[in-house]
């Protein structure tokens, strides 16, 4: 959900994509580390290019490849969410796990989040139905932002 950023919070969920990482087998490093607490701290849902962006003036010897290689990681560990496009193009990624609604503007491709308490109720029924013990899960609805309805 959007909860307001914790630090607590925020330094956990990163310990735990840490530990994700070395289980991986990957070398945790000050690059990873960075990566990590970019994700958890992000509410932008940022494509691999925009995090190389953000990090590479802050963090030196981060390359490109260590910015894939992590979140495909992390997103094999269930950490994060790999979104697919928004319309760029570009995979965009979340690191709220938790049941929550996407929406991707078509023309900004912008991606927001919406926290509903309808999801546990369709997560009742598809865990009922199927007999899967859920992880997480992904919804997403595509269309028009307020702004660019505006912009029109
Ligand atoms: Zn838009």
């Amino acid at each position: 959900m959007s909860s307001p950023i914790n630090p607590t919070t925020t330094n956990a969920r990163v310990d735990a994509m840490l530990t994700a990482l070395r289980a991986a087998g990957l070398r945790v490093t000050p690059q990873r580390a960075a990566i990590c607490r970019a994700l958890v701290t992000s509410r932008t849902h940022p494509t691999a290019q925009v995090l190389y962006n953000q990090l590479a003036g802050e963090v030196a010897g981060l390359s490109r490849a260590t910015v894939y290689n992590t979140l495909q990681t992390l997103v094999a560990g269930g950490l994060i969410h790999d979104l697919g496009e928004a319309g760029d193009g570009a995979v965009h990624y979340d690191a709220d796990v938790e049941p929550h609604v996407n929406l991707i503007c078509l023309r900004c491709h912008r991606v927001d989040d919406l926290p509903t308490t309808a999801l546990d109720q369709v997560a009742e029924q598809v865990a009922g139905r199927s007999g899967y013990q859920l992880r997480g899960a992904r919804i997403a609805y595509y269309g028009l932002c307020p702004e660019c309805q505006r912009a029109q």
